[in-house]
């Protein structure tokens, strides 16, 4: 009988376990993939992951079309697609990939337990982490708080296995199934059509996440350290939301990077590191997204400011680099880890809106949202989260453009209205002298803001609300 492979956040068939161990099965492979928008409490797909998933199931379901498989794709409830699936097919068995969304986590619990009381076989698989998070464990048995230990915790599991071989050709199951087109999830934005940059950014799928991943190897690893905090140039991997889309697995990264003893590699290796920290912090706390970590931050007084949200959202508030990113953000669905740190902290600390805000907004317009990195990265900057940075640490935006974009590469990309100021000002515009901005058509407050809030006082305001809140602890 037919074996169902479900695909979720896993769209590839290189290093596909549950794929692989379908296709070795020798029987017929149905493979499957569930917009599962119904069941309570998982978290529904922001509008730049819906367009990046289009594409990405486009890609693979060529490729697996290529391998002998069709690819069906259906809408609802996950349990009950497949309960059709099995009835369509008369498959006896289920396979998929982990997830560590602890909801969505869940649901594959029970599929699991509901297939296996009809006496089916249901078999999950590892791809998406290097390490179980409910395997790695301190020295009392809980969870790890700190990068640090975690981090060692990893370096000393060197068992990391080698990617799985694709299967040379799967025999797709090629019967009759009440499934969709893709056009039919609806996953593509319509009027306004908002994709075009991201379009022109992005090639979603496994061989763009190849590509990205050699292209990476060879021509930016060896500056990876020295460069990667600077967002003018391109000097990170950009896998991101390939990783986010299962496109491309730790596994394959950590196998091209095993001869490399370099200090890029071993930086890489650490930031991939965050995110399995990033997973390992949801898996023991499901409600990362919508929960402050550490508790005192439930008295913490917030603003409520839709106004200045709405300047920070659209790349309005007069701080180059933090409109720079928004809006880098809003035309690439992407944005430089060192911007978002910027951006993240004016939110937080200089407008004192809650942190939760601003993971909405990300969680919506990148490509590369992530139920663990997105709202785990916020709580670092918060200050609420686990070995979260410290809350006196307030990032001055005017002086973090000076030091990581010096000659105002990235801002003049993203901001051309201001692209003509010397490089002095290009971070402090109002303080450019009327014959610096003679002839260059910038007339502050017009073309361009005043800054909504003045950074100084911001400061002091968020030093006093953040000292009240650790009075209470
Ligand atoms: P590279 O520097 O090439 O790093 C390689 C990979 O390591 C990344 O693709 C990512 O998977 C992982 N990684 C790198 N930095 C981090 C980090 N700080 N935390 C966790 N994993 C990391 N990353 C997401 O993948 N999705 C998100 O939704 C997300 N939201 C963020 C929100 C805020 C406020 C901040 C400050 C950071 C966020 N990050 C998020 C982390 C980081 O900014 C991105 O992973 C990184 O910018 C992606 O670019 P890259 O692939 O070129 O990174």
């Amino acid at each position: 009988a037919p074996t169902v492979v479900l695909f979720r956040r896993d769209l590839r068939v290189d290093d596909n376990a549950a794929l692989a161990a379908a296709a070795h099965r020798g029987t017929a492979v149905m493979a499957l993939y569930i917009l599962d928008e119904e069941t309570k409490d998982v978290r529904a797909m922001g509008a730049a992951s819906r367009w990046w998933l289009h594409h990405s199931l486009a890609t693979l379901g060529k490729r697996l079309g290529h391998a002998g498989a069709n690819l069906y794709l259906a809408r609802g409830r996950t349990g009950e697609v497949v309960a059709k699936a099995i009835a369509a097919s008369g498959a006896d068995c289920v396979f998929w990939n982990r997830r560590y969304d602890p909801s969505e986590a869940a649901v594959d619990a029970s599929l699991k337990a509901g297939l296996r009381e009809k006496g089916l076989t249901a078999r999950s698989f590892d791809g998406a982490l290097l390490h179980e998070p409910s395997l790695l464990k301190t020295g009392s048995g809980g969870f790890y708080k700190v990068y640090t230990p975690f981090r060692k915790a990893m370096a000393d599991k060197t068992d990391i296995r080698d990617p799985i071989d694709p299967p040379g050709s799967i025999d797709g199951w090629r019967g009759e199934f009440a499934g969709l087109r893709l056009d039919d999830l609806d996953l593509l934005p319509t009027k306004p059509d908002w994709a075009q940059g991201l379009r022109e950014s992005w090639t979603p799928g496994e061989e763009g996440g190849q590509a990205r991943l050699h292209g990476f190897i060879e021509n930016d690893l060896a500056d990876y350290e020295r460069q990667r905090d600077i967002p003018g140039v391109q000097a990170t991997s950009r896998l991101s939301p390939h990783l986010a889309f299962g496109e491309i697995t730790p596994f394959q990264i950590f196998a091209c990077l095993r001869k490399s003893k370099s200090a890029g590699a071993s930086k890489f290796r650490s930031e991939i590191g965050w995110r399995e920290f990033s997973y390992h912090l949801l898996f023991h706390n499901p409600d990362l997204a919508g929960r402050n970590f550490r508790p005192e931050f439930d008295a913490m007084s917030w603003r409520d400011d839709p106004r200045a949200l709405q300047a920070w959202q659209r790349g309005l508030t007069g701080y180059p680099i933090v409109d720079a990113g928004m809006r880098e953000l809003w035309r690439t669905g992407w944005m430089h880890n060192r911007v978002r740190m910027i951006a993240a902290s004016f939110l937080i600390k200089d407008l004192m809106i809650d942190w939760r805000h601003g993971e909405k907004w990300f969680w919506d317009t990148l490509v590369d949202a992530d139920a663990a990195n997105n709202p785990a990265s916020w709580q670092w900057v918060a200050g609420s989260g686990a070995d979260a940075a410290p809350y006196f640490r307030i990032f001055n935006p005017v002086l973090q453009g000076e030091k990581f974009d010096p000659q105002g590469e990235y801002v003049r990309r993203h901001i051309p209205e201001i692209g003509a100021l010397p490089d002095r000002y290009i971070h402090r515009p109002w303080e450019a002298p009327a014959s610096s901005l003679e002839g260059k058509n910038i007339k502050l407050g017009k073309s361009y803001p005043r800054p909504i809030v003045d950074h100084g006082a911001a400061r002091d305001r968020a030093l006093i609300v953040y000292q009240s809140i650790k009075g209470e602890k």
